[in-house]
């Protein structure tokens, strides 16, 4: 069995990734999103950046896809520049990359690399690019791993007084526990190579800064997770869905991954259970969306907290019943004064003082629902478009709903290239403050983040900016805090969607936005700025809905 460095770095991501991309069949991936190709591309540019490469780049997302599949987005060391500071900074003296050389070998042929690049380190190569360290583990493993170079430094190893220690580039911006577990298995495959352990392993960073991989610490754990990836693969054990939102997003098992958990109705689909909390609600027997909707909260309590246990309860309540509900707390335990219930009397006569023991059905609001959500007769909804590569904040979308006109109107101030940002944020300041009672609706704490920075950046004075800061209502923070619903997470998607309203893009998503900027960019065709422009506006009529119907809910519903 093959076992190579990415499949132990999927492992480390997520054990069934690991597996499916063994056994799964492949007809049941999902192609990859256009996200995850602008991922790759980027990742292909940081590395040229560190190395000093001067290759072409393709020019959108759709070409890197292209280029990938011909097995060519690795860039190969030609036309030279300046390497890096972070790269030249763990350099050792005298190694110079001007004599860095890759080993030759026909694609996949694991063999014939290793033996090229043990043949290269034979001949005290300087920096070996994308050589090929392989071991025979046992009989029947052979493990593999690629570090982006191998860099000469003096030592004792079996091939003179020289040695190598490797490097890995990443596009990350910390060194990720999948990076360290590499950057070991690196080290280890190296020392069986070079018959000595190397005295580092680096990783290069997004931010471009070196990190020095703690062997001592790593080379231990990586090879228990090894340890426990060959075990599951050799014995076909297939690990069971989670679905979490932050690490299934861009695999390309998701579809069917998701299509399981839902047909299982598993847990990890309800928001708020972690993976540790799963695994403590399996350690309870909690194993059905059922038996948490029913379990009192006292039993969870001890593991996860009074609020975590309600929320997760009348979060299983919601879904199970298909209802919004509102979210509530339990009823403050209440100490009752000695003497006065029998049952505080004890059997040796004297008294005791109590605490009355709240159950699922004494729950009490939490919030005063009534002032949750302003309402007026002029009220703007606002959304932002970001290129966070570039720093920028391209679109700034308001919608304007007037009530007492009857009117609506959606302003899309579009930088159409990066410089126009400036012009944008004066075109916004201009327009809300033609309503300056109006109160502004927007989902998430970015927007209020990015006025801040762009009030900063351009030198708006805080006259202006506080006044506007006060007027801000975050939707999501209203949501969280007042209802429970059925839904798997609380995006502005889900929750809209939810509500019936619908995205007239099916399909794109805040993330694809940002491939769509950069193809606008790159080739000025419009029809990817409106794109953008559609998918903006919608965010905000399905902000415009959500603060709709929350209101109307919570006056229907509130108790006080
Ligand atoms: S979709 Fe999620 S659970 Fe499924 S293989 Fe990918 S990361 Fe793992």
């Amino acid at each position: 069995m093959l076992l190579t460095d990415e499949l132990l770095l999927y492992y480390k991501r997520c054990r069934r990734r690991a597996f499916l991309d063994r056994y799964g069949d492949p007809t049941q991936q999902d192609a990859p999103q256009d996200f995850l190709l602008k991922l790759r591309q980027d990742s292909f540019a940081h590395k040229q950046t560190v190395l000093g490469m001067a290759e072409p780049q393709p020019t959108h997302c759709q070409e890197v896809s292209h280029s990938l599949q011909l097995g060519m987005a690795e860039p190969q060391p030609t036309h030279r520049q300046e390497v890096s500071h972070s790269l030249q900074s763990v350099l050792p003296p005298g190694i110079n990359l001007e004599n860095l050389r890759s080993p030759n070998y026909p694609r996949n042929d694991w063999g014939a690399g290793a033996r090229a690049t043990v043949e290269l380190m034979q001949q005290g190569t300087d920096c070996i690019y994308q050589g090929v360290l392989l071991v025979h583990e046992a009989k029947d493993i052979t493990l593999v791993s690629c570090p982006d170079l191998l860099i000469k430094e003096p030592g004792e190893s079996e091939f003179g007084d020289w040695m190598y220690v490797p490097l890995r580039i990443k596009f990350g911006k910390r060194p990720k526990a999948e990076y360290q577990l590499i950057a070991a298995l690196d080290a280890q495959l190296l020392a069986i190579n070079q018959r000595v352990l190397p005295t580092i392993a680096w990783l290069i960073l997004r931010r471009q800064e070196s990190y020095a991989v703690k062997l001592e610490k790593w080379l231990p754990l990586m090879q228990e997770e090894l340890g426990n990836c060959i075990e599951i693969l050799q014995q076909h054990q297939e690990p069971e869905v989670f679905i979490s939102r932050q690490k299934c997003s861009l695999c390309h098992w998701y579809s069917s991954c998701y299509a399981i958990a839902q047909s299982q109705q598993h847990l990890s689909l309800l928001p708020g259970v972690t993976p540790n909390r799963y695994r403590d609600l399996q350690s309870l027997g909690i194993k059905t969306l059922e038996a948490l909707a029913e379990t009192p909260i006292r039993t969870l309590e001890f593991l996860f907290g009074d609020q975590i246990a309600d929320d997760l309860v009348q979060q299983a309540q919601a879904t199970l019943q298909n209802r919004a509900i509102l979210r509530q707390r339990r009823n403050v335990p209440v100490k009752t004064p000695p003497l006065e219930p029998l049952s505080a009397i004890s059997e040796n006569g004297c008294s005791v003082s109590s605490t009355q023991e709240p159950t699922n059905d004494q729950l009490s609001p939490l919030f005063d629902y009534t002032d949750t959500i302003p309402t007026a007769s002029v009220e703007l909804f606002f959304d932002i478009e970001a290129e966070p590569d570039l720093k920028l904040d391209y679109l700034l979308g308001i919608l304007v709903i007037d009530r007492s006109a009857n009117t609506e109107m959606f302003y899309p101030f579009l930088a159409k290239h990066p410089q126009e940002e400036a012009s944008i944020w004066q075109q916004f300041l201009d327009l809300v403050g033609l309503y300056p009672d109006a109160p502004i609706f927007h989902f998430s704490d970015y927007e209020v983040e990015t006025v801040k920075r762009l009030a900063k950046l351009y030198n708006t004075p805080l006259e202006l900016l506080e006044p506007l800061l006060s007027r801000f209502v975050d939707m999501h923070q209203r949501v969280v805090n007042t209802v429970m619903l059925p839904v798997e997470s609380y995006s502005l998607k889900n929750l809209a969607r939810w509500l019936g309203f619908e995205w007239r893009d099916a399909g794109i998503t805040g993330s694809q936005c940002v491939c769509l900027y950069n193809q606008w960019l790159k080739t000025g065709d419009r029809s990817f700025l409106d794109a953008i422009q559609r998918y903006n506006e919608d965010d905000c009529r399905a902000t415009y809905h959500l603060k709709d119907w929350l209101f109307s809910f919570l006056q229907e519903h509130s108790p006080l």
